[in-house]
């Protein structure tokens, strides 16, 4: 019997799906989810004392990987002074310093709970900022679930979006505009359509909510010298790439400086804590200072600042993004060699400690070639990694995440998984 069929029967009761974040009840995939028991390093266990090793990371947040000693301990020590105050406190004044000071994009920064706070208060304060409505977002991005952002391209490539949710009212789709990623021409249009209406650009400047699609050198510029241009607010949402491709996250290896930039999962070390920030006229319209209304109980946290603290000091260590990068390249590597020697087409790739794997020839440009690869081949590679210990994300569109706890042998040892997992597709 399994524990872990047993566990997800008794979820269903009173958890929605069994479930508290849709992904993790495998509908992509199939199957019943590994009930996680612990974690420590590059591995978890579920609740049947099988070990797995954590490709998935809690998402991206345990870039140290799991329960960290340093991260830990401090956190056991903020917690024996109290859980929270809702008051000012001395660390996270140290971490709006830290953050500020590793990016030169932040002259100020306001801390909250979830990348969703984050990216929805970044959009009222581009708001607020210009005096105007409408959004740009691009297709396969996701920004978090907050009303404005859970919009869809409609017909036609400049019209306004639909919700792509039910309860969201249409009226608050239609000023989110969707446009294809990684296309200039369409943006440049939309610029040329809408002059003086649009407030921001929202970007993931390396997708990671559709499998893996970086953005290119002449998009990122075009973001840039448009919203410039237009008096736009440049929106580099990082809650995923930040501190994740780099010490200096994406803006840094974009050589870009974004008007705001949203940070959560690796800045909150695994703890509920994320970010948001920019430009020191932009921030000055927040409450108390200006007109634009954001708070938060739990805003600040303090054994989630500390847990954060803990992993930006050590991640700060020289050396740690570029012994990242190669461990993770070599992962991917690992991944195309295997498949090319079954003859599969397939193709890895990717940013720093984030990685995409793809059952197409070539690596994806825009959410349309994401679609296009074959998914049914994706499922049936998920679950013969999983059954041999391998957790990777369990859905064809999200990207992975290696650990600074990933050992040479536990990269060996998953692309010699790999290897027989890609043989089940060979002629
Ligand atoms: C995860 C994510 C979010 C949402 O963060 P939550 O903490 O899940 O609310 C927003 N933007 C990006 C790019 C993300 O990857």
């Amino acid at each position: 019997m399994s524990r872990n069929n047993d566990l997800f029967d008794a979820a269903f009761k009173h958890i929605p799906g069994g479930v508290n974040s849709p992904v993790r009840a495998f509908g992509s995939v199939g199957g019943t989810p590994p009930f996680i028991s612990r974690g420590h390093g590059a591995y978890v266990w579920d609740a049947d004392d099988k070990r797995y090793i954590d490709y998935v990371g809690s998402w991206g947040p345990l870039i140290l990987g799991h329960a960290h000693p340093e991260v830990i301990a401090a956190v056991e020590k903020a917690a024996r002074n109290g859980l929270s105050f809702g008051a000012p406190t001395a660390a996270e004044v140290e971490l709006a310093d830290l953050l500020c000071s590793l990016l030169p994009a932040l002259d100020q920064v306001r801390l909250v709970s979830s990348g969703t706070e984050a990216t929805m208060s970044a959009i009222r304060l581009a708001r607020g900022f210009t005096g105007r409505d409408k959004l740009i977002k691009f297709e396969g991005c996701y920004h978090g679930h907050a009303d404005s952002l859970l919009v869809k391209a409609g017909s036609g490539l400049l019209t306004f979006g639909n919700p792509s949710s039910a309860g969201v009212p249409a009226a608050v789709a239609a000023d989110t505009i969707v446009l294809p990623y990684n296309d200039v021409a369409a943006l440049e249009a939309c610029f040329a359509e809408n002059v003086g209406k649009i407030a921001a650009i929202i970007v993931e400047p390396v997708a990671g909510n559709m499998n893996l699609v970086p953005a290119t050198p002449a998009f990122v510029t075009a973001m840039r010298e448009l919203t410039q241009a237009h008096d736009a607010v440049l929106i580099y949402d990082e809650v995923m790439t930040g501190f994740r491709v780099d010490l200096t996250c994406a803006q840094g290896l974009h050589r870009v400086k974004p008007d705001l930039v949203t940070l959560g999962k690796v800045v909150g070390g695994g703890m509920p804590l994320a970010a948001f920030g920019g430009r020191a006229d932009m921030m000055a319209k927040l409450a108390p200072l200006g007109p634009v209304y954001q708070a938060g109980t739990l805003s600040g946290n303090p054994v989630a600042v500390a847990a954060g603290l803990a992993t930006l000091k050590l991640i700060s260590a020289p050396g740690f993004f570029t012994a990242l990068t190669a461990k993770t390249r070599k992962l991917v590597d690992g991944f195309n060699a295997a498949a090319s020697a079954a003859n599969v087409p397939f193709s890895a790739q990717n940013v720093g400690g984030m990685f995409g794997l793809y059952f197409s020839a070539s690596t994806p440009n825009s959410f349309a070639e994401v679609m296009a690869g074959d998914r049914v081949r994706f499922n049936a590679f998920f679950h013969t990694m999983l059954e041999h210990g391998v957790y990777l994300a369990p859905s064809a569109y999200e990207a992975g995440f290696v650990s600074a706890a990933h050992t040479d042998v536990d990269i060996d040892d998953t692309i010699a998984i790999a290897g027989r997992a890609f043989k089940q597709f060979s002629a």
